[in-house]
């Protein structure tokens, strides 16, 4: 179990590692002004839930910006399967992850060619570069919209090397990720459990709880950008 753990500690730093990118000269600055902690009222989906039993929320860390929760609905996202996807499988266990996910958050698939909130795909176009390859990853990106508001959006990477059940487990488990859960459960019976199993398991109770719980936490997403004196 101890290995194990390590693993999941590694993966997780992997995951949490951030690109500060975008349009905004003053995002680049070292002296970054992001927008206050604000909460958002809980979308009526996890809100009509029945009240919160179980979970992992302290599981779940808080980053610079807050909770990475979405705070416009639907959230959209994109599917990129492999270019050789034998059957659909790989697609069609990407839209059965969405399908599963949006039982708790309004979410739209839209095409491929779409700009997304989330975008799942099959391999990413830095693969070359002699980074350790991992059979899933899930990373986000901040930017400042056309509007000024501090966004962000979410690149999920689950590779169709696997067994069609694990591609689905891999992508059930990042597409949680992509959502807020921001950290991994401690059972092996939750979707978000740390370490691969050899039976997956659904979306679980204590996922869902998790979930909600991360939707009442307060967020810089979604705010505008402070004004920044100009150096000239
Ligand atoms: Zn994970």
């Amino acid at each position: 179990m101890r290995s194990r753990w390590r693993f999941s500690v590694i993966a997780l730093i992997v995951a949490v590692g951030v690109v500060l990118s975008g349009s905004s000269p003053s995002l680049a600055r070292q002296n970054l002004a992001l927008p206050p902690l604000t909460t958002y009222p809980l979308p009526s989906s996890l809100a009509t839930l029945p009240p919160a039993g179980d979970d992992y929320f302290t599981e779940v860390q808080p980053l610079e910006v807050g909770y990475l929760l979405w705070t416009a609905f639907p959230v959209t996202v994109a599917i990129d399967p492999p270019p050789r996807d034998p059957n659909n499988l790989w697609a069609q266990a990407a839209q059965q992850a969405v399908a599963e996910w949006s039982a708790y958050l309004p979410l739209q698939i839209v095409p491929p060619t779409a700009t997304a909130n989330i975008r799942l795909q099959s391999e990413r176009p830095s693969d070359q570069n002699n980074r350790r390859v991992r059979a899933a990853e899930t990373s986000y990106e901040l930017f400042v919209d056309s509007n000024g508001l501090l966004r962000h959006r979410v690149r999920v990477v689950v590779r169709p090397t696997q067994a069609p059940r694990y591609v689905l487990a891999a992508l059930r488990h990042e597409l949680g990720h992509a959502l807020g859960i921001w950290g991994h459960s401690p059972l092996p019976t939750d979707a978000l459990y740390f370490a691969q199993v050899a039976d997956p398991p659904p979306i679980s109770q204590r996922d869902v709880n998790t979930l909600r719980r991360v939707y009442e936490q307060p967020t810089r997403l979604g705010q505008p950008m402070p004004e920044v004196a100009s150096h000239g």
